[in-house]
């Protein structure tokens, strides 16, 4: 008796392990985000970035053994170090409080109260349930309550969230939310339209395929201020 509640206890839990995994898989491939923050462990930090790069650079070349790669030629021999300093130093980055760019702010001595907006500033991501590029153009845009940023800030914020494992959802409204906190106003609004690598070249394989998101704050919920702004935009993407 007590054996058989022992085996049905441990095959209860492989049930439930299976079924969460087959949940886990379901949201990443319908790229379905969990949360606005960037889901990040409290100890995020405590290796320094060196030390990361030392071990992701052991994780790569253990998966690239595993596929069976010979790590003695030449071409790939430097491969896991490589990856390994671009995960942590350029395309995951972002991931660092400390490289946001810094929140330096203007007085609008022009009193220029009409909209700003900033088009077509390039846009390179990593989707996080793939680990696969997005690459697309972030447009977005602010009224200005009495502070402005300059133009480059923009890109410079677009660039850091973007250097994340991202969904395009939480990307649009992070940029958002970190404008509004600059500029202390609510009138902030950015639509991204993006390929995502996993859909044009894995999966579905559609190349033709992109994916456009929006947040909206404050004045950009109203019809004429949101339609003032799409239509400067006027998405016709190049990629
Ligand atoms: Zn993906």
């Amino acid at each position: 008796m007590y054996l058989e509640n022992i085996e049905n206890f441990i095959r209860n839990i492989g049930m439930g392990m299976k079924n969460n995994i087959e949940k886990f898989d379901t949201i990443g491939d319908n790229h379905i985000g969990t949360s606005t923050e960037t889901p990040m462990r409290t100890d995020a930090f405590k290796l320094r970035s060196d030390e990361k790069i030392d071990i992701i650079k052991d994780d790569v070349q253990h998966i690239m053994e595993t596929l069976g790669l010979d790590l003695s030629d030449d071409s790939l021999k430097g491969t896991p170090n490589r990856v390994a300093k671009m995960f942590v130093n350029e395309i995951f980055g972002g991931l660092d409080p400390a490289k946001k760019p810094k929140a330096s702010t203007f007085e609008n001595k022009y009193k220029y109260g009409e909209m700003l907006v900033e088009k077509n500033i390039t846009l390179y991501s990593t989707c996080e349930h793939h680990f696969l590029p997005i690459v697309g153009r972030a447009h977005v845009a602010y009224i200005s309550n009495g502070t402005v940023v300059g133009l480059s800030k923009m890109n410079r914020i677009v660039d850091y969230f973007a250097k994340r494992p991202q969904v395009q959802e939480r990307l649009t409204i992070q940029i958002v939310e970190e404008l509004q906190n600059i500029l202390n106003t609510k009138d902030v609004a950015c639509v991204i339209d993006a390929k995502h690598l996993c859909v044009n070249s894995r999966g579905i394989k559609d190349i033709e395929s992109s994916t456009v998101t929006s947040e909206f704050g404050g004045k950009f919920k109203e019809k004429d201020t949101k339609r003032e702004f799409l239509d400067y935009i006027k998405l016709e993407t190049k990629f």
